[in-house]
């Protein structure tokens, strides 16, 4: 399908009919990423890795990314390198190909952009703003606490997204960037969205990461679960989905807001995601 990668001007690709996706997702030391604290291919890694999540979001798979780096003064090219290594690795598990790239050197903090192509599959792509009234909520896994790591080293769900999307029953999808309290409302649609949702607390599955944060800074493991960010679990809304992977965490209603149902008590779950810092 890459007809010429990097070492051209532009890289040259057939492209079957259909749809092209495309996407970019910036990572920046000091929001994202910690460049004291993470290695170059880590961070390589998960700037592309956030882009190929935003694939999985749609139900479509990756085929080309193209990644910019703006790097620190004095950040040798064994620095640069690394970063491509890392971008690689991240892009060939899902059998991306990086078909092109560029470096510059300012005086500024580590920024890195990765740019992705993607082709839908099945009955994809899979949008937000798409569920109907009565609609089952799914997420794909474990929520909160991912700052203690897992931001790093997630795997994006390509395949679940992809597999979603061959399902059918899938009426809106994404993935979860930003934290469920934040992401749930985009899920649903632009700001005064007819559509609201009732998550039921018990529901939610709580990462392990969650527990050790609340351990530690006596906020409830839930509150973790709700509102961190940087899952990249996927949230989806459709038809029951007896599907391995997916746990069912609420439903769509076809009144504005959300309610948050905790021991049969409503409660409005304000959106408090993450805003990216480490
Ligand atoms: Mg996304």
């Amino acid at each position: 399908m890459v007809r010429v990668g990097i070492g051209d001007d532009l890289a040259v690709l057939d492209w079957p009919s259909g749809l092209l996706l495309a996407g970019v997702d910036q990572c920046l030391d000091g929001v994202h990423v910690d460049s004291k604290v993470h290695s170059p291919r880590a961070i390589g890694k998960k700037a592309t890795n956030r882009s190929l999540s935003d694939c999985a979001g749609m139900g479509s798979r990756p085929v080309a990314a193209l990644i910019a780096a703006a790097l620190p003064s004095g950040c040798g090219l064994d620095y640069a390198k690394e970063i491509y290594f890392g971008a690689q690795e991240a892009a060939a598990a899902q059998r991306c190909a990086i078909i092109g790239g560029d470096t510059a050197s300012w005086g500024y903090p580590l920024a890195v952009s990765v740019t992705v192509l993607g082709q839908s599959a099945g009955a994809g792509p899979i949008l937000r703003g798409t569920a109907r009234p009565g609609d089952r909520l799914y997420v794909s896994g474990s929520l909160g606490g991912s700052v203690l790591g897992r931001h790093m080293t997630f795997a994006p769900r390509i395949e679940l997204g992809v597999r979603l999307a061959e399902n059918g029953g899938v009426h809106a999808m994404m993935d979860i960037s930003d934290g469920l309290s934040r992401d749930l409302p985009r899920l649903l649609g632009p700001e005064g969205s007819a559509l609201g949702a009732v998550i039921d607390a018990r529901a939610v599955p709580i990462h392990s990461d969650a527990e050790e944060l609340s351990r530690r800074d006596g906020r409830p493991a839930l509150e973790h679960a709700l509102h961190d960010g940087e899952d990249y679990e996927l949230l989806v809304a459709g038809t029951e989905l007896p599907m391995p992977g997916l746990i069912e965490i609420g439903a769509v209603t076809a009144t504005p807001g959300i309610i948050l149902e905790v021991d049969g008590k409503r409660t409005i779950l304000q959106p408090l995601g993450w805003q990216h810092r480490l």
